[in-house]
């Protein structure tokens, strides 16, 4: 398949070199160029399939030519290693837990699915990842390219401001990764990337690509969990609604992506914590972007989502129709631990603060319209472990790989958040 740039529909390019780019010319979004529609039948037979023959089935229609059949299959076994159950924390209510791989948050997913594609596209080029984050994103990159021959990625954080649990699942790893602590903030770790993008003289020797939630690569097989989860949940019953936690929309469009090629989901529902530009913009059909405020929910903390314009997009720019469609809530720190509070006295069952904006809102949309609710629990509530503690007033045990990451040593360089010193590093490793 195709993809088109949302900015100019004449600018048309390959899925391999759409990966490549990450963006399009003058930061656009990449596209598919015809969204497939699966025959009703295929929905009906999802339950005999194992995740990764729903994930090669799902995926074949965009990454050919490109990849071919066994190419495919190699990768989404590699990717889809591990379990996605669906669990029932309360009657009809049904956590999908992404958080099962290796970084323990659904990020894992696409960001492997990009480390393989990568892998199998260009064997000849030696390929740089610049990927700039506040926690999650760096980690799942970082371990999705661990040991990929052929690839190099340098992480960017903000010095000081990312947990150090966080910074030994990205900044400990060695071999092809290289992590940077930037004195400066989250927002100059992305300025820093940007310009290196733009700067000729290091974006085409260097074979720069980009890695956060706009490269296609990330954004379509993200759409397998959803399939995935009607299939779980249709023996449940109907109809089934999904609420996704959202920060930059990269998640729910991939949801929505799914809806499009025929997935029976009744409605969406996007939850997110004090930062509600999208419920706001549900509510009112206004975009109003806003400063980030900081939340207990931090992988959400995003006042202007990169991946709005795939939402209207995806709805031909008709906002009546996403808002019959998608349903938004937003909650407030207080509310977050109270929610969470309240489901571990009710059900134990530990939610993490970005699975619990999901668990409220699903149960609300539920209580009214019936049906099957599934939230998506983002990320493992041990990888926000002083918070959650506090808040449950318990003890965690935190997963072995957690533990196992616990145990090792930070190995990053810093720089000041200036783009000559970030250039000069850059050139150092050609
Ligand atoms: C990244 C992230 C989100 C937000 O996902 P988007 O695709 O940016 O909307 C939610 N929860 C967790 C745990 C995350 O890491």
């Amino acid at each position: 398949m195709n993809f088109f740039s949302i900015k100019d529909p004449n600018h048309i390019v390959s899925f391999a070199q759409a990966i490549k780019d990450g963006l399009a010319p003058n930061q656009g979004l990449y596209y598919p160029t015809a969204v497939p529609v699966f025959d009703p039948s295929f929905f009906e037979t999802m339950p005999n399939l194992t995740l990764p023959q729903l994930a090669s089935k799902v995926l074949a229609p965009y990454v050919m030519p490109d990849l071919n059949q066994a190419t495919l299959d190699a990768i989404v076994n590699e990717v889809f290693d591990f379990p996605i159950p669906l669990v029932e924390v309360e009657k009809n209510v049904f956590a999908l837990e992404l958080f099962h791989g290796p970084t323990l948050a659904f990020k894992d997913i696409g960001a492997r699915f990009l480390a393989q594609s990568i892998r199998h596209l260009n064997k000849d080029l030696k390929i740089r990842v610049l990927v700039a984050t506040s926690g999650d994103t760096g980690s799942a990159v970082a371990n999705g390219f661990l040991g990929v021959e052929g690839t190099e990625v340098i992480v960017l954080y903000p010095k000081g401001k990312v947990s150090e649990l966080q910074q030994k699942q990205f900044a400990s790893l060695g071999q092809n990764i290289k992590a940077i602590a930037i004195e400066g903030t989250f927002d100059d770790c992305q300025r820093l990337v940007k310009s290196a993008f733009s700067d000729e003289s290091i974006n085409k020797p260097m074979n720069l690509t980009s890695a956060n939630s706009i490269n296609v690569a990330r954004w379509v097989p993200q759409s397998v969990y959803y399939y995935w989860a009607v299939a779980q949940a249709m023996k449940f019953g109907q109809p089934i609604s999904i609420c996704v936690p959202s920060g930059n929309l990269g998640n729910i469009t991939s949801g929505l992506l799914a809806l499009k090629t025929g997935l029976p989901v009744q409605h969406f529902v996007a939850s997110s914590n004090a930062n509600h530009v999208v419920p706001e913009f549900l509510r009112t059909g206004l975009y109003q972007a806003q400063t980030t405020i900081q939340t207990l929910a931090n992988a959400m903390d995003v006042g202007d989502p990169n991946n709005f314009p795939r939402l209207m997009q995806l709805f031909g720019h008709n906002v009546p129709e996403i808002q019959q469609k998608v349903t938004g809530f937003a909650y407030s720190d207080t509310q977050i631990a109270d929610i969470m509070r309240d489901c571990y006295k009710r059900n134990h069952y530990i939610l993490d603060p970005h699975g619990a904006t999901g668990f409220a809102a699903i149960k609300k949309h539920q209580i009214q319209h019936g049906g099957v609710g599934v939230f998506l629990e983002t990320a493992h509530p041990g990888k926000f472990v002083e918070n959650v503690e506090a808040i449950l007033e318990m003890k965690l045990t935190l997963p072995i790989k957690l533990q196992e990451f616990a145990k090792r040593t930070i190995k990053a360089e810093t720089l000041p958040a200036d783009y000559s010193s970030f250039k000069n590093f850059l050139t150092n490793l050609i």
